[in-house]
């Protein structure tokens, strides 16, 4: 069988005109049960949404092919989407190391709510291969969380070297692969054992939508010394037990909508990505900048390792401003960034990270540098975008 390429898959995978009526987009299911025939047996497959629901599979199996996973789970949040998988795979006792620059969400779940439950973690510096083994080797982890590129300072990390490392100390590696998009990296590909989406930012790409998903390698078994709550072995029936047991499900139309925002994805991240780096190179002569955070810049640290691991960079950078003050004027005051979390859609995005994403990090040694400014590129002109920043740069 012909394996079709990314974009064609994009738009294809799970998309089948409907049987009877011809529509080219198929129709939402937006129904809670499912009639059957016999008290013993499902006439048509599905039972209840709660369990599955046609739209969301559809979704599923779409960016299982795009991830090159075996199965995907989609979930109503990016933070559910984390909860789940790391419910799934941890029990309470167990060790998480994760790398010092993720998202503060993540932090706040793996520091706060996890670790009340028992689960203990150590935050690492995944640039530091050395210190990577130890963390995992010391606590006996089960799980090694890195999110390439890293959200908000873009460092990149080397899934190659970090799957070696986790599998070497018994422990899953799960990639937060939100910022990069299926379109520029794959890290199951690269020896990632899972794989997770915030579904909210390029996959849906409007801002119209919250979402999370689970991509898992194909066949992933339950670390050793999990006892299985389904009775296979396999993370994915132990990922659909827990979520159809807590319910943490999307609703048919925000899998429709997250569907949808596949079949665009690559032509989006394609034009995000040449424009983030137009304005890269414009921050980066910019005497109101004293750095600049983007893997696409020759100068970036990270640029070699992206280049090797991802096909391009993205539409999330940041920037470093001469001081807290004047990073905060700098978010106050452009017109067509619009001041607001999130990253990955039409519109441009600016955001003060050490208050408005990162404030769980504050008082900590991973607090965000406040003179930190996050830009989220979206689709408009360069140009205009590049005006937009001139003129919130420049302080008469
Ligand atoms: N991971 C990353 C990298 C994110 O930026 C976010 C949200 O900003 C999340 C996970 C959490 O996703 P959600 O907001 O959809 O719960």
């Amino acid at each position: 069988m012909t394996t079709h390429a990314f974009t064609t898959r994009a738009v294809h995978t799970g998309q089948q005109p409907h049987t009877t009526s011809g529509d080219v987009v198929p129709p939402i299911h937006l129904t809670s049960t499912f009639v059957t025939e016999r008290v013993d047996e499902l006439t048509n497959v599905y039972e209840y949404s709660r369990g599955a629901n046609p739209t969301r599979d559809a979704f599923q199996n779409a960016l299982a092919s795009l991830e090159g996973g075996g199965a995907a789970r989609a979930f109503p949040s990016g933070m559910s989407a984390e909860d789940s998988l790391l419910r799934t795979v941890t029990r309470p006792g167990d060790h998480i190391t994760f790398g010092t620059d993720v998202y503060g969400g993540t932090f706040r779940l793996i520091t706060k709510v996890l670790s009340a439950e028992g689960r203990r973690n150590t935050p690492a510096n995944l640039r530091d291969l050395e210190e990577v083994a130890q963390t995992l080797a010391d606590n006996n982890s089960r799980v090694l969380w890195v999110e390439t590129p890293s959200n908000p300072l873009l460092e990149v990390y080397d899934l190659r070297a970090l799957s070696h490392l986790a599998h070497q100390a018994g422990a899953l590696l799960v990639v937060d692969n939100t910022l990069a998009s299926p379109y520029l990296q794959k890290p199951l590909e690269l020896g990632a054992d899972a794989v997770i989406h915030s579904t909210t930012k390029y996959i849906g790409g409007h801002s119209d939508l919250v979402g999370g998903a689970v991509v898992l390698a194909k066949g992933l078994r339950l670390p050793a010394g999990i006892t299985p709550l389904a009775e296979t072995g396999l993370v994915i029936d132990d990922l659909q037990f827990v979520q159809a047991t807590v319910g943490a499900i999307p609703g048919a139309f925000d899998a429709y909508l997250a569907a949808r925002g596949l079949k665009t994805l690559a032509v989006r991240v394609e034009r995000q990505s040449q424009t983030a780096l137009e304005i890269a190179r414009f921050l980066s002569h910019h005497p109101a900048v004293k750095a600049v955070h983007y893997p696409g810049l020759e100068t970036d640290p990270g640029h070699r390792l992206a280049a090797s691991q991802m096909s391009g960079f993205g539409g999330v950078l940041s920037f470093e401003a001469q001081s807290a003050e004047d990073a905060i004027r700098i978010c106050q005051s452009t017109s067509l960034f619009a001041l607001g979390v999130s990253l990955g859609a039409a519109e441009s995005l600016i955001e003060y990270p050490a208050i408005m994403t990162h404030g769980s990090k504050a008082d900590t040694p991973w607090a965000i540098d406040p003179a930190l400014v996050r830009l989220a590129v979206g689709l408009e002109d360069a140009d205009d975008l590049i005006l937009d920043l001139e003129g919130a740069l420049s302080f008469d």
